[in-house]
């Protein structure tokens, strides 16, 4: 297995490798030239010969190393041998190409914005591509032409049909910003918006809208695919079907994706955002489930966005993704949290425009009507639906500015079955989390229909047509982020002894019989995919799977 480094023993390696590539001169050579001697155990010394063209774009310094070794886990670190940052579509299929093809072949992981927490994007003692890299000389260059908004006519529907062409490398707020600029909008979100298209699609991209619209993997029309032997390939549900599947939710096994053609709607202006508390589980999962019905959803326009927030004793019912409680409310919220132990807050949205806004009031009040929800604790915002999406930058910006962004996020994300989100409740939430009460950060708790996913797909999610997704999203400090991950470990083991079958999301298995397991019937199909289009095992080493 791969071996992985403390951060304090990585910081020491890399401080090391960084003084020789100094004492030797500012290298821009993709080999450690001279520092072999220290390089971790199972690092190769250098890469195996590059056409000149490319090697010169491969960087090796100490700055680019260590960038490329973390991510936003701030747990693991990997180093790689090099980093290449492309400037055109060619430069990274010249790369695989090259790996593909040397009898040494060498790792190579995509890395969007190195979001993840486990190192996936990370390849130990491979080649890490920056995607962000191709955004950069595409805005260098003015050439917005990378984002393309098409309509088309849908003789079937006698409808125009709307999409958008993005890079892979594209982040989702300049998807939202230039596709509203022409009046339309993607459907379905993650709640951040400062990821990459093709980080996202090679997970699901789930946030309050999938119940209603799907994961963002369900919203892909076609791709385009650099695989594993270099070949770019252009796929869809009726074309190269098959890696077009693989690919979705394929946790970058199969291809780097550097297209997605993404469905498009025309865009509301504005957004109703609601959140409702309650003291009691079984009340707030019966109306989530209500709510994301389709017989609730007949009724009217329906909800666009529905998640759910547990509120423990934090200190503030606010939280740093979102400021939502009004200040002179929070004593009163505090209160009910300090008495209950646990308050589930209920977050719900719908969106309007000018046509719509004089209905939007009565239609929300018909849908959320009769709902358990303690009475006098209803909050309302009604903000412009640009901000409603991008709610949570503001927060990351302040942490950052505290210097609080860049800390270890031992999180863990897990798919619950429905029918088992009771027992989760008593075993993880009221024992657990309240136990250790170390909870300093969010946890989510919402509920997503199974059949707006595509089982064809690689995503793994629950045998069951109700899931929940539940997320502890926890920031720590650098020496006690250990004590977030016993936690996590805690949960595991808890749903393993009561037979709950979680699928983790951003998933992050150390053996091949825990991927086996994680896939369940889709195992088999995916080894024979991952034969077919990375033979050589190449494309992102980081997720462990096949490495
Ligand atoms: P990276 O972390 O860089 O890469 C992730 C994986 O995808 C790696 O294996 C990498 O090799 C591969 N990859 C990257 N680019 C490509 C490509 N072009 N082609 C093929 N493979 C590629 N997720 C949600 O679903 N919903 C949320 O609401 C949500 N909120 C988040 C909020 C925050 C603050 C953060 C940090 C993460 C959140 N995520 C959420 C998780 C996020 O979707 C994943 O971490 C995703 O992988 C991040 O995208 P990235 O561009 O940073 O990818």
């Amino acid at each position: 297995m791969e071996e992985r480094y403390p951060i304090s023993t990585y910081f020491i390696i890399v401080s090391i490798i960084s003084g020789v590539i100094s004492a030797v001169g500012k290298s821009k050579s993709y080999s450690y030239s001279g520092s072999a001697n220290f390089l971790p155990p199972g690092l190769p010394k250098s890469l195996p010969p590059l056409p000149n063209l490319l090697a010169d774009m491969l960087n090796s310094d100490s700055d680019s190393i260590h960038f490329a070794s973390s991510d936003f886990g701030n747990i693991v670190r990997h180093a790689p041998v090099a980093v290449l940052r492309p400037s055109s579509l060619n430069d990274v299929i010249s790369l695989v190409k090259s790996s593909y093809g040397s009898s040494t072949p060498f790792t190579i992981a995509a890395r969007g914005c190195g979001h993840s927490i486990r190192g996936q994007a990370m390849a130990h003692g491979g080649v890490v591509v920056e995607m962000l890299s191709l955004r950069e000389h595409a805005m260098n260059n003015n050439n917005r032409g990378r984002t393309v908004v098409s309509s088309v006519y849908d003789s079937h529907t006698q409808k125009n049909r709307h999409y958008v062409d993005v890079g892979g490398d594209t982040l989702w707020i300049d998807v939202l910003h230039e596709t509203t600029e022409q009046g339309l909008t993607p459907v379905s979100w993650t709640d951040y918006l400062y990821l990459t298209v093709g980080g996202t699609l090679s997970n699901a991209g789930i946030s309050g809208q999938t119940f209603r619209t799907g994961p963002q993997i369900s919203n892909v029309q076609e791709l385009d695919v650099v695989t594993g032997t270099g070949e770019l390939l252009t796929c869809s549900p009726s074309n190269n079907s098959e890696l077009f599947y693989a690919v979705l939710g394929g946790l970058g096994q199969f291809g780097i994706i550097t297209r997605a053609r993404i469905a498009l709607e025309p865009a509301p202006t504005r957004v109703k955002w609601i959140r409702m508390l309650y003291k009691d589980f079984g009340d707030f999962t019966r109306d989530q489930e209500r709510l994301i019905s389709d017989n609730r959803r007949k009724q009217s326009k329906g909800l666009n966005y529905l998640e759910g927030i547990l509120l423990v004793n934090q200190g503030s019912p606010d939280n740093w993704r979102s400021s939502f409680f009004p200040p002179s409310e929070h004593a009163r919220i505090l209160g009910l949290v300090k008495k209950h132990g646990i308050i589930y807050c209920l977050e719900v949205a719908m969106y309007y425009d000018d046509h719509y806004h004089d209905y939007v009031d009565k239609d929300l009040e018909d849908l959320l009507g009769g709902l358990g929800d303690i009475p006098g604790f209803r909050f309302t915002k009604d903000v412009s639906y640009v901000d409603f999406l991008n709610r949570v930058r503001p927060g990351e910006i302040q942490l950052q500015s505290q210097g609080l962004w860049d800390v270890p996020h031992p999180w863990l994300n897990l798919f619950v079955p429905r029918s088992r989100i009771s027992d989760f409740n008593d075993g993880v939430f009221k024992n657990i989390v309240l136990r250790n009460n170390i909870t300093t950060g969010i946890i989510l708790v919402y509920p997503m229909n199974r059949n707006k996913w595509d089982d064809r797909m690689s995503a793994a999610i629950p045998d069951e047509e109700v899931f929940y997704t539940v997320g502890f999203l926890q920031a720590s400090g650098f020496h006690d982020w250990q004590e977030f991950d016993q936690q996590n470990r805690q949960i595991i083991q808890f749903c393993e002894e009561a037979g709950i079958s979680i699928k983790q999301y951003l998933p992050h298995y150390r053996t091949r019989e825990d991927w086996a397991k994680h896939f369940g019937v889709k195992w088999c199909n995916l080894c024979q995919q991952k034969t077919q289009f990375d033979p050589k095992k190449i494309l992102s080493p980081g997720q462990m799977i096949f490495s």
